[in-house]
């Protein structure tokens, strides 16, 4: 039986990382509930911009207090909020860190952030997505604190904070929201009340429904992120009767892992986009340790050796066991009828000359 968790080979690396995903995402929620309807009339993108920061400076300042050599692959720098112009916005920052607990100048906090600004590959690095889906985090839905331990190109821990997602999934549980999943390589994929830090975690396990036709799939909200017409298309291919649920964020994922549903496709919308690695490490060690498999669209492992971005890999398919093959034989049955030069594959209504 796998270990709950904090014993084991990551313990230190897992205790560190719970909390600071933890703190992260008490962060974002503070300042999710603080958009009003005239900040998101006006869309004012400033709230999912400064709660980036205070996420990626909370995490970034624990990881590296305990762990300082390790590089931290994460999306944002402080470059902008260096400037002198950009003054208030910082303060905007330190008022949210000061009210998670955490005080700090402009010049500690821009360090922290900056440690998470590497983008090159080690044999040991974290990746950290510090709000993904800014754009569920704007409309009030959901977004994810995605932070991944990276050894050898092998994810080794995972966690995803989900301050919108109930830890429980069954209807009768009491409706508080916040969860955080996580995983260790070998170790079993669990999840833990965002609010609750001595909860016991519970495992987290994939669905075993091998019937394509009951099975649920979940994409992204924005179509410009996933091709809606080709995972439409693989839906009619495997007769699958239930409508896409579409998300924003690593809460995909989740979703999968814990088995409200089977199939989690991201099937590249545009020529020549890679996926960031930190749009995915997060989750894809959560699915794996819960049963599922993870592989691009092609049906290839994703590769976490290549700096920022999965450059060896085209699109995601999470799954579970049963659908994950059926998924990608439907896709290489679709793509045949698009047939792509060399390079990335095409737009959907691509047509060749
Ligand atoms: P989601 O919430 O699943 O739609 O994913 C959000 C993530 O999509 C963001 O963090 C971006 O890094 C990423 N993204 C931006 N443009 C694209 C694109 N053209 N294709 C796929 N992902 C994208
Ligand atoms: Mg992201």
């Amino acid at each position: 039986m796998a270990s709950q968790s904090k014993s084991g080979r990551w313990a230190a690396e897992l205790t560190v990382a719970l909390d600071a995903v933890r703190a992260a995402s008490h962060i974002c929620r503070e300042v999710q509930a603080k958009i009003s309807a005239d900040v998101f009339e006006k869309e004012d993108r400033s709230p999912v911009t400064v709660a980036d920061f205070a996420s990626q400076a909370a995490i970034c300042r624990l990881i590296g207090d305990v762990f300082p050599r390790d590089p931290i692959i994460g999306e944002e720098e402080s470059g902008a909020l260096r400037r002198d112009e950009n003054g208030p916005f910082l303060e905007r920052v330190l008022s949210e860190l000061r009210a998670a607990g955490v005080n700090a100048t402009g010049e500690q906090a821009c360090d922290w952030i900056d440690r998470g600004c590497e983008k090159k590959y080690a044999p040991r690095f974290w990746t950290l997505d510090p709000i993904d889906g800014t754009k569920g985090f704007l409309r009030q839905e959901q977004y994810a604190v995605s932070l991944a331990l990276v050894i050898d190109g092998r994810i080794e821990v995972a966690l995803l904070g989900c301050p919108n997602l109930a830890a429980v999934s069954q209807p009768d549980s009491d409706g508080a929201t916040g969860a955080i999943f996580y995983a260790t390589r070998g170790g079993g994929a669990w999840v833990v009340p965002l609010d609750d830090p001595s909860a016991a975690p519970q495992p987290v396990h994939c669905s075993h429904q091998s019937n394509a036709a009951e099975a649920r799939f979940c994409e992204s909200v924005e179509s410009s992120h996933t091709s809606t017409s080709l995972s439409s298309r693989v839906a009619d291919a495997l007769c699958m009767q239930r409508p896409p649920l579409r998300m924003d964020s690593q809460a995909k994922y989740a979703i999968v892992a814990r088995g409200d549903a089977e199939i989690y496709m991201r099937l590249p919308a545009k020529y020549g986009y890679k996926e960031k690695i930190w749009d995915h490490a997060g989750g894809v060690l959560v699915v794996e340790e819960a049963g599922g498999c993870v592989s691009d669209v092609e049906g290839r492992p994703l590769e976490f050796n290549h700096g920022f971005e999965l450059l060896g890999n085209r699109g995601i398919v999470a799954a579970n066991r049963e659908l994950h093959a059926k998924v990608i034989a439907a896709l290489d049955e679709i793509y045949k009828t698009f047939p792509a030069p060399q390079g990335p594959l095409p737009a959907p209504g691509w047509k060749p000359s």
